[in-house]
């Protein structure tokens, strides 16, 4: 059979099940309880952190713009997230199960410990890893979670990967962005890469505010935080581990995105146009293979259909995974919105566990 029959009849069986599935919809929506969901960006914030963070934001207040304002717990809005950030018991489970939501993988909050200078940070990440394995070690069916580092200092760093993942058996490692300024294509910090391969842990590469190098046009309205500069934060930090040939010298990487692929998804066509002139040259391959074979993303934040569809359709089944961010996000609003959603049954069953449960290695 021809690559082009192939195609053409892999693309029809695609389309007729997505029909299918789309007739199939209200016996899908009866069938919700029956999903085993679980989400793999969920706050889980040790109040030693919050204290440190508070004391460090005070004493500068430039180091996170607007964090102040979030962790002084000035506003109702500010005191529920910063209390539900630091809460594991039945306020969090009652939230979970308006969602039926089976398990939560939990990680630190952003900026986390990467606002401190290296000693503190280095310090607050192992608190912080033996905190959430003892959160794990008392719920197991309900939590699991990702290891929290400070790049600021690359080899203890890939020495607390070692021991997070090895010792303590957390499910994978998360990094908010840039470190005081500087992304991971920096070969100072190849020795974290390097750990994360050696363990078999993927990094969440979480949004925090854009360097300092990029951060003046989002210094106005608003615009440093969820609205728009997170995804250019994480896209751009994205984009240079590709360009730089990063995702070459560690063909096992693998890299987890939030917020639907912070814009990824939509760029394939002209991130592999525009570098046709590297391909085989700076970089082995055109950068929607890397985006496809090394990185997956979830869902979190980001409850619409279109763009579900679009990811969906350029990313493939395999490589999304469902989130919502508590406590900033709502779990029985995005179980709701995920139930529902236009895709085949199969392939929202591994969006909600499976592909989750390959990428953690969750029991
Ligand atoms: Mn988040």
């Amino acid at each position: 059979m021809s690559t082009t029959r192939r195609t053409f009849l892999k693309e029809t069986v695609a389309v007729s099940s997505l029909i299918a599935s789309q007739s199939a919809f209200q016996f899908a929506r009866a069938q919700t309880s029956e999903y085993r969901r679980i989400a793999v960006e969920e706050i889980f914030c040790p109040p030693e952190v919050i204290q440190a963070s508070k004391r460090a934001i005070n004493a500068n207040p430039d180091l996170e713009p607007n964090f102040r304002e979030l962790i002084s717990e000035a506003t109702p809005f500010s005191a529920n997230v910063v209390r539900r950030m630091q809460d594991v018991g039945d306020e969090r489970l009652q939230a979970m199960d308006a969602g039926g939501i089976a398990k939560a993988v939990l990680s630190n909050w952003a900026p986390g410990v990467q606002i401190f200078g290296a000693r503190e940070g280095t310090e607050l990440a192992a608190l912080s890893n033996d905190r959430m394995a003892e959160v794990v070690r008392d719920n197991p069916d309900r939590f699991a979670a990702l290891a929290t580092i400070a790049p600021q200092d690359p080899v203890s760093a890939a020495l607390e990967v070692e021991r997070a993942i090895d010792t303590l058996g957390l499910n994978g490692v998360l990094i908010n962005s840039h470190t005081h300024n500087e992304y991971l294509d920096d070969r100072k910090f190849w020795p974290i890469l390097e750990a994360c391969v050696a363990n078999d842990a993927a990094i969440y590469l979480h949004p925090r505010v854009p360097s300092a190098q990029m951060y003046g046009p989002f210094s106005s309205y608003n615009m440093h935080a969820a609205k728009w500069g997170f995804a250019m934060e994480v896209s751009t930090h994205v984009v240079r581990l590709i360009a730089a040939g990063v995702l070459d010298e560690f063909p096992d990487l693998r890299l987890v995105l939030g917020h639907m692929g912070e814009g990824l998804p939509f760029w394939l066509y002209r991130l592999d146009n525009m570098s046709r002139g590297e391909v085989g040259n700076t970089i082995d391959k055109p950068p929607s293979e890397y985006i496809r074979e090394n990185i997956v993303i979830t869902t979190s934040g980001m409850g619409w259909d279109p763009i579900l569809v679009l990811s969906h359709s350029v990313l493939g089944p395999d490589n999304i995974l469902f989130a919502v961010d508590y406590p900033f996000g709502d779990y029985a609003r995005d179980a709701a919105w995920m139930d529902a959603a236009p895709l085949p049954e199969p392939d929202k069953i591994k969006i909600y566990s499976a592909n989750a449960q390959r990428v953690f290695k969750l029991a």
